[in-house]
């Protein structure tokens, strides 16, 4: 297991896509260069290279035993596909990362925390319902223009 990335189907036209950890932007499909929702599941090991994204990092903190996570997670997910290009979405199973939850001193269980450039701008915790959620990520996201500065011209 060299974490080689997420295999990550195209919205638009299916396409099995291998999403690999990048600093830089977001990753796109691979055919139709539609942006691809992305969401990583991170091990302790990766979990720093993960943060460190030029898009902003929506870490959830999540525990197998957890019910409001489980709720949660769908909505989290949503939030990935309808935000593509303009936000990353990482999973932390808190149980697989005590050290991890210490320094971001996760005291609940669903904590979902906004990264920008490494360092926190923001944290909710519970579960909220999807509106709510786009609600607290819209100001720290780009505007959708700004997500595609470049049409694709292919
Ligand atoms: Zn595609």
């Amino acid at each position: 297991m060299a974490g080689e990335g997420t295999i990550v189907a195209c919205p638009r036209c299916g396409t099995r896509n291998r999403v690999r950890r990048s600093t830089q932007g977001a990753p796109r499909c691979s055919v139709c260069h539609a942006d691809l929702p992305w969401i990583v599941e991170a091990t302790p090991d990766a979990f720093a290279q993960e943060l460190a994204s030029s898009l902003p990092v929506l870490v959830d903190f999540w525990a197998p035993w957890c019910g409001p996570c489980r709720m949660v997670s769908p909505t989290v997910e949503r939030l990935a596909r309808e935000n593509a290009g303009r936000l990353k979405v990482v999973k932390l199973n808190v149980d697989e990362a005590p050290a991890i939850s210490a320094r971001y001193d996760v005291r609940g269980i669903p904590l979902l925390l906004l990264i920008r450039d490494g360092a926190e701008v923001d944290r909710l915790t519970g579960a909220a319902p999807p509106a709510r959620l786009q609600a607290w990520l819209e100001p720290h996201l780009r505007p959708v223009s700004e997500a595609h500065p470049v049409a694709d011209q292919s």
